[in-house]
């Protein structure tokens, strides 16, 4: 008889590329079971609740009841074993710290219950710590890590087992709403106009891009307007599609463009997303690393950084894009709409709050912790670090962007802005970025007072800036003198 082995899915909702479920078919009858057990952001809440509606659907579909918990894994695990009489439990990696310490208790508790454990590597592109420099030790700096993984060969993708045997016997499993995933208020109702979480549909946004857009990626990926990036971001982070099968079918299409008629941006397109892609494996081999930089700053001299102390209107003018700057407040009301905001506008809005405002850069991490569809602990740590200049191969904190002048050179007719701001669709592109200097005459034509239907500026941007070199050059002394 062939044994019981319970597989643990958790950020790996996918039948496509999944080690720990496709050795698990091998060897044994499976019993498939997810546990709630993170608090999470309102936004990933939602994700989650749809991602695995769509995941248990899809193995009912198979013959299968996927098992729902929530609780101490250790506990849900162990009890599981005991009821079923499962021998082996099977799990892909988690890289988080907190994950990663409670994974080796789990294995360890679980060997003292009888139980065997295997762990998987699936996530990610390249196993942290795999990828170091000479003389052995993590890369700071993206381009050389990017170098060295281009050079090694990334595992190809399983594909779904052809046959699973599951176990038919009814365990008690938690409904979907027991798990208490979405709130009770309506906040997310509006992003399923945006999003549809789930392995086939990720699949199909995934092949979509990878026809078209891919080979303008280059091109177009700064510009906020356009979609032109693949919006991949919240399906990677809840692991409805594997990095090693976009990585694969994107080396496919790189030889094709090769033959294609490309041009030359186009056919080198595929290797730019793909070095995009490597930023995330970047985050995560940097977490796993130095897992102190969720909460401190990887350069220690910013832990004496004399940041501001919070006032809370003003944060809340920065979370609900009321600060005045309409590119600011256009990427923080694109977030607070759709749950995703684009990169180059998340560089943009992170340095205002950490720059012009001086608020600890936590204090941006956890609203977009809470918002994002896409919040990832790794990625969000590092693009916080780079946007406060605290991390590796960061933006330097004495490289302020100027909100204006980002508006300017990202949405230069005022799309985006129009957009998200519909109040200053009526303003001349010229003073769209700047409304407060509009005059009279051409703002009373647009219907808009300033103060009134549209916020001042909440902080001047030239005092800002002084204000923000003074206080780095604080720091700078303070610690030539520790
Ligand atoms: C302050 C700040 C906070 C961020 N927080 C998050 C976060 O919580 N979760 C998150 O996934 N990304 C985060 N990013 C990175 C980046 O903005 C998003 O990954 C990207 O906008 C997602 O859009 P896309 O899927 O269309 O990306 P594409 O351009 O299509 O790239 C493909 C994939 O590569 C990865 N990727 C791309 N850019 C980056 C990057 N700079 N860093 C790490 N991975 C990258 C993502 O997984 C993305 O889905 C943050 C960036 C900044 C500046």
């Amino acid at each position: 008889m062939k044994h019981k082995i319970i597989v643990w899915f958790r950020q790996d909702l996918r039948l496509l590329d999944n080690p720990a479920m496709y050795e698990a078919s091998q060897d044994g009858v499976i019993i498939p079971v997810y546990i709630k057990e993170d608090q999470i952001g309102s936004a990933s809440a939602w994700w989650l609740d749809l991602s695995l509606r769509s995941f248990k659907e899809k193995l009912d579909s198979l013959g299968a009841n996927l098992i729902l918990k929530k609780g101490n894994p250790h506990q849900v695990l162990k009890e599981l074993a005991s009821r079923t009489g499962a021998t082996a439990v099977y799990f892909n990696n988690r890289y988080e710290p907190h994950h990663l310490e409670n994974d080796k208790i789990l294995i360890t508790e679980l060997k003292e219950h009888g139980v065997h454990v295997n762990t998987f590597h699936t996530n990610l592109l390249f196993e942290p710590g795999s990828i170091r420099n000479k003389q052995g030790n993590p890369y700071k700096v993206f381009t050389s890590f990017w170098k060295t993984c281009k050079q090694i060969p990334v595992q190809a993708p399983l594909p779904v087992p052809a046959n699973i045997n599951w176990d038919e016997n009814k365990i008690e499993s938690c409904k979907l709403e027991e798990l208490e995933l979405v709130s009770a208020t309506n906040w997310h109702q509006k992003l399923e106009q945006y999003w549809e979480p789930g392995e086939d549909a990720t699949l199909k946004k995934w092949r979509t891009f990878a026809e078209v857009d891919i080979h303008d990626y280059l091109t177009y990926r700064n510009d906020p307007v356009l979609d032109a990036t693949s919006l991949l971001s919240p399906h990677l982070a809840f692991g409805e599609i594997s990095p090693r099968l976009i990585w694969h079918e994107s080396k496919e299409l790189e030889e094709l463009s090769e033959i294609e008629n490309l041009n030359e941006e186009q056919q080198e397109s595929v290797e730019g997303f793909l070095r995009q892609l490597v930023w995330r494996d970047f985050a995560y081999h940097q977490l796993v690393d130095f897992p102190h930089i969720v909460d401190k700053p990887l350069q220690q001299a910013y832990l004496s950084f004399p940041w501001n102390k919070v006032e809370e209107d003003t944060l809340e003018a920065w979370k609900k894009g009321q600060t005045g700057y309409p590119l600011i407040d256009a990427g923080m009301r694109e977030l607070w709409e759709t749950g995703w905001m684009h990169n180059r506008v998340r560089m943009v809005v992170g340095s205002f709050l950490v720059k012009h405002l001086l608020y600890h850069w936590k204090e941006g991490s956890a609203w977009f912790e809470d918002t994002l569809v896409d919040a990832d602990l790794a990625n969000n740590t590092m693009g916080w670090q780079w946007v406060a200049g605290t991390g590796f191969d960061s933006s330097p904190f004495f490289r302020i962007f100027n909100p204006i002048k980002q508006a300017e050179r990202f949405d230069p007719d005022g799309t985006y802005i129009k957009k998200w701001l519909p109040e200053l669709r009526l303003l001349p592109g010229k003073y769209l970025v700047e409304p407060w200097k509009a005059p009279t005459e051409i703002l009373e034509n647009a219907n808009i007072k300033i103060g009134v239907d549209y916020p001042e500026p909440i902080v001047e941007h030239d005092f800002a800036r002084k204000r923000a070199l003074s206080a780095y050059q604080q720091m700078k002394e303070e610690n030539k003198n520790a």
